[in-house]
This record gives structure tokens, sequence and C-alpha cells, in this order.
């Protein structure tokens, strides 16, 4: 969208591709039983009783083993498989004793689009950019440089919440300012009696942000879908040159030209793009001449919650994406948070059949970037276009095994506090990547020799070559990734239009925005 605004003549490459009537309709089946039968919908009441609801919808989802055995474990499969990958077609290998969920979605727009998508949007603070544990790297950023950023695509999601005055979770630029219901302020009010370090606050959430349709209205872009890219090139004076990748209706071989490629394919699946983008300069694919291409794999130590309310909050179902956010919760009896990694919740509630209210919750909780946290690619298996795939060996330590005990601990303290009978709680963390915010293995910094990415992810190993996914994370907080992605891409397409001698047409057109960045 940016690019396009500015000028540029886009080309998107996109592996998702529309499926024929009769496939969807199959492939739709399981979903549509489990959201009918087993799910707490957000418009329409339950037809089972509480106590079933977790095993009605268990029941029900493994009809989705059939094709999609990891995708079926996504909280919002039931609402859309067929957006989901076909984890037949496009597998991955993992240790046997280290599983790793990895969901993907092919779908126009990315898993933002994939109906059910939390929509929370949270800043990284101070302290997230530059850790003080000792254990994770500082992001190349100076004080404060992302702020206009964030402002940036928080304006263009259209944002909603509050203004919090939070430390360490910056506040953001609100398009609607929320204020707490009546039902809410209760439950606030009972949060923080019993926790004086507790913040509890609203969510931070908007809408599905169209950029490809507001790229599409300018007249620049092209968007092809069934491209399955799988590699870059790179001409001899180190700068990038064009992408090959498989046509999915023809399975045929394509190459397509471009002074400037954005590579957003996902955190992982970028990665598996760089490692296969072999040639005589990079033997061990673009961006691996440093050694750490693949490693600092994280993921959000997860444990999840659900129950019925005892009483009824609830008469309509909220927004999508509003809940409370307790950010931080592991500090909840501290005056401010300690600089080890910490954890924080959210908690939905939705209107229940039989007369009560549903909760559900989840903790996240950061996970420390370790080298041996990594893929790579697996020298035997092939997706069904015959790409080789990758080879993801990730687990958490024992520190973070402890901590998500105390996650589900903390849980059960907000249960007791609102009033909910659990019907489910995670005893164990889920395996890593079931938060769905995979991020590191190609990180960005300041030093080619231990990063992939410059600090404007740029990737050292191929100018105009911008990698502008969750890859480029040195650490990553407790928080949701989205909204730093977005305001990382806005920057670099902001250098990248520089770099072009092409005046970025976006910072003017975006109020408030700064001119001089
Ligand atoms: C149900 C759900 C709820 C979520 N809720 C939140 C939330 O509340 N807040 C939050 O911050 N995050 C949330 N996330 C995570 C968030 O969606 C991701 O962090 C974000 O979408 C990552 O963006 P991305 O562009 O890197 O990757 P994706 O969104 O995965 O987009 C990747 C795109 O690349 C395409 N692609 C993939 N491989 C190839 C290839 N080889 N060739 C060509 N194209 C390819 C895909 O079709 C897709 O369009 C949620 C995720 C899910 C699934």
């Amino acid at each position: 969208m940016l690019l396009t605004e500015s000028g540029l003549n886009v080309l998107v490459l996109d592996a998702s591709w529309p499926r024929s009537l009769r496939d969807n309709r199959l492939r739709r089946l399981p979903g549509n039983l489990v959201r009918r039968l087993g799910a707490p919908d957000r418009s329409r009441p339950l037809p089972i009783p509480a106590a079933y609801v977790p095993k009605t919808r268990d029941a029900l989802r493994m009809l989705g083993l059939w094709r999609q055995p990891i995708q079926s474990r996504c909280y919002a499969w039931q609402f859309a498989p067929d957006v989901f990958v076909d984890d037949h077609d496009c597998p991955y290998v993992t240790p046997p004793d280290r599983p790793f969920v990895w969901i993907r979605a092919r779908i126009i727009g990315g898993r933002l689009a994939v109906p059910g998508h939390g929509r929370q949007y949270y800043r990284l603070g101070p302290d997230d950019l530059h850790p003080k544990d000792r254990l994770s790297p500082s992001w190349p950023l100076r004080p404060n440089e992302l702020d206009p950023w964030y402002s940036l695509v928080e304006g263009r999601l259209g944002l909603s919440g509050m203004t919090d005055q939070i430390p360490f979770l910056p506040d953001s630029e609100l398009s609607q300012h929320l204020t707490f219901t009546k039902a809410e302020t209760a439950l606030r009010n009972k949060i923080v009696a019993r926790w004086p370090g507790a913040r509890p606050i609203l969510s931070r959430y908007a809408p599905p942000l169209e950029t490809l349709e507001a790229a599409a209205r300018t007249g620049r872009l092209r968007c092809r879908q069934g491209a399955i890219v799988r590699g870059i090139h790179v001409n001899g004076s180190g700068h990038v040159c064009g992408v090959s990748w498989i046509d999915h209706r023809t399975q045929t071989k394509q190459r397509s030209a471009a002074p400037l490629v954005f590579l957003c394919a996902s955190a992982l699946e970028s990665t598996r793009i760089l490692m296969l983008s072999r040639s005589p300069r990079t033997p061990e694919g673009l961006g691996a001449s440093s050694g750490v291409l693949g490693r600092y794999l994280m993921d959000h130590i997860m444990v999840g919650m659900e129950g019925a309310g005892r009483h009824r909050v609830l008469r309509t179902a909220p927004d999508d994406g509003r809940c409370f956010y307790l950010p931080r919760f592991d500090a909840r009896t501290l005056a401010a948070p300690n600089p080890a990694p910490g954890y924080n919740l959210q908690l939905y509630q939705f209107p229940a059949g039989w007369g009560e209210t549903y909760f559900v919750a989840f903790a996240f909780a950061e996970m420390l970037p370790r080298p041996e946290n990594r893929v790579t690619i697996d020298p035997h298996r092939r997706d069904a276009w015959g790409i080789p795939v990758l080879h993801i060996d990730c687990g958490f330590s024992e520190a973070e095994t402890h901590r998500a005990r105390e996650q589900a601990h903390a849980l059960r303290e907000l249960a007791e506090v609102a009033d909910v009978a659990i019907t489910r709680i995670d005893e164990v963390p889920r395996p890593p990547g079931s938060a769905i915010h995979e991020c590191g293995t190609a990180r960005m910094g300041n030093d080619p020799g231990d990063s992939v990415l410059d600090p404007y992810n740029q990737c050292w190993d191929a100018r105009g070559l911008y990698v502008t996914d969750a890859a480029s994370f040195p650490s990553q907080g407790s928080q949701n990734p989205t909204l730093t992605i977005l305001a990382l891409t806005a920057r670099a397409c902001h250098h990248a239009l520089r770099d072009m001698n092409v005046e970025p047409v976006f910072a003017k057109a975006d109020h408030g925005f700064p001119l001089q960045v």
C-alpha cells in the first residue's frame, strides 16, 4: 500500500489460490460442524451446557485430522478451515520429542485476514526493545525511533482503546476512545482490589486492515495468486534482482525481475525462502554468512483457560477484539515489573445460551532467544510442489516451563476473582508455535557478523531485499507482535523509497506524521 501510494508499480506474489466450490464445501464441512455445535460463537448463544463445550469441540475437531492435523489446533480453524494450509501438502519436520505447531494461512492479506483473528495491537515498550535481562540483544533502534511508525500504522488501522499511561506499555494513537461498561468496571475494581500492581485495561483492537484493496485503488498494484515463491536472486554486485516461483495451477517454474523485493511470507516461511536462495556467493542461502540465519526462534509461552461465569454479565456479544488486557500480570503484587521476561493475560467474555457468560483467557509469556531453537532445511522431505521443507527444532527451557506453571496459577486466581467455574485449563504450556506469535530466525542488528538484516530490515547479503516480518525480531516482549511488524514494514518502505530517490508520499498523507524522520 505504502509503496504504490508513493508511485511504485508493485507485483504481489502470493501462494494462496481460490479453491473450487466443491472442494471448498467439503473442506468447510468439519469447521462448520464445530462452529455450529461446539463453540461459544460471538453472535449466537451456545446450544449446549458450558461443561460440555470443550469436549464437544474437541470431538468435532477430530474431523479436521483428515487433512489438517496441525491447523485444526488453531482456535480460529473452525471459522474458515480452507484458508489454512493443507498439512499434507505443506509438511515440515520436527524431532519426535520437540513438537512445534506451525499455523499457516495462505490467503490474500495473510493471517490478519483470517476470520476470528484476535485483532490485538500493542506497542513494545522501551524495556522490550532494549531488554535489561542480560539475555536478549537490544534492537538496533534508538529510543523512541519506532514511535512515528507505530503512529502511522495505528492511524491506518483505526485503533480502539483507552489512554492508559502505563510506563512499560506505551499508549497508542487511538481513533476510537473506549470507556468501561458497568460490568467491566465491576470486574476491573475486583482485580485492582485484589492486586495493587495489576493494571487491567481494555484491549487495543481494530477491524481488518485492507491494505491491498487500498493499493489496488492506486492502479499500480498487480496481484498474482497461486505464486509459490521459492528463491530470491541477487546480481553480481550484491543487489537483489528478482524472485523465482512456482505456478500452483500449471506447476511450472516462473521468474519475476524487480530492483526491490519485500519478503514477508511470515517469519518461518521467509527464512525458508532465504535458506533456499543458494548461489556460489551464498552457498548456505541469503543472509547465512553470519551463521545466525535460522537461529533464535521464539514464540510466546501460551497457557489457556476457559470457563462459565456464575452470573450473567453480558447480554450482547462485545466487538471483535474487545477484551480485558492485563499487561505484565506476573508483577501484579509488585510496584513495577522486574527486568526478567514476564507475561500478560487476555480475558474474553461471550454471552452464553444458558443465561450466563462464557470466559476464555490466555496468558502469553516472553520466550528468550536461544541459538539452539532453530530451523534448517530438511535434506529429504519436500512439499507438494517439490520445494524442500523446514526442520523445526524448538523447545521451552526449564525456566520457561516453570513460568508456564505460574501462568496457569495466575489464570486460576483470575477465575476466582471473576467468579468463573473453570471448564478447561492447560496444566502444561502448549507446544511452541501454538501462540501463533512465532518470530526470530533472521534477526536485525547493527553488526553483519551477528545478524541477518540491517537496522532497516534490509538483508546484509542482498541490497534492496527487505525482510519485513517477525523473522527480523531480535527478542519479542510479551505483547502480540503484529503492530510491531507493521511499524517496521512502514519504516522499511520509507527507507527503500529514499534509497531509490523516490519521495515517500504516505509520510505527507498521514495526519500528524512528522515529515522528517
Ligand atoms: C487466528 C489468529 C489470531 C491472531 N491474533 C493476533 C492478534 O490478536 N494480534 C497479533 O498481533 N497477532 C495475531 N496473530 C498473529 C498474526 O496474524 C501474525 O503475527 C501476522 O499475520 C504475521 O504477518 P505476516 O505478514 O508476517 O505473515 P502472514 O500473515 O502469515 O502472511 C503471509 C503471507 O504470505 C503468503 N505466503 C506464504 N508463503 C508464501 C510463499 N512461499 N510464496 C508466496 N506467498 C507466500 C501467504 O499466503 C500470506 O498471504 C493471530 C494469528 C492467527 C492465525
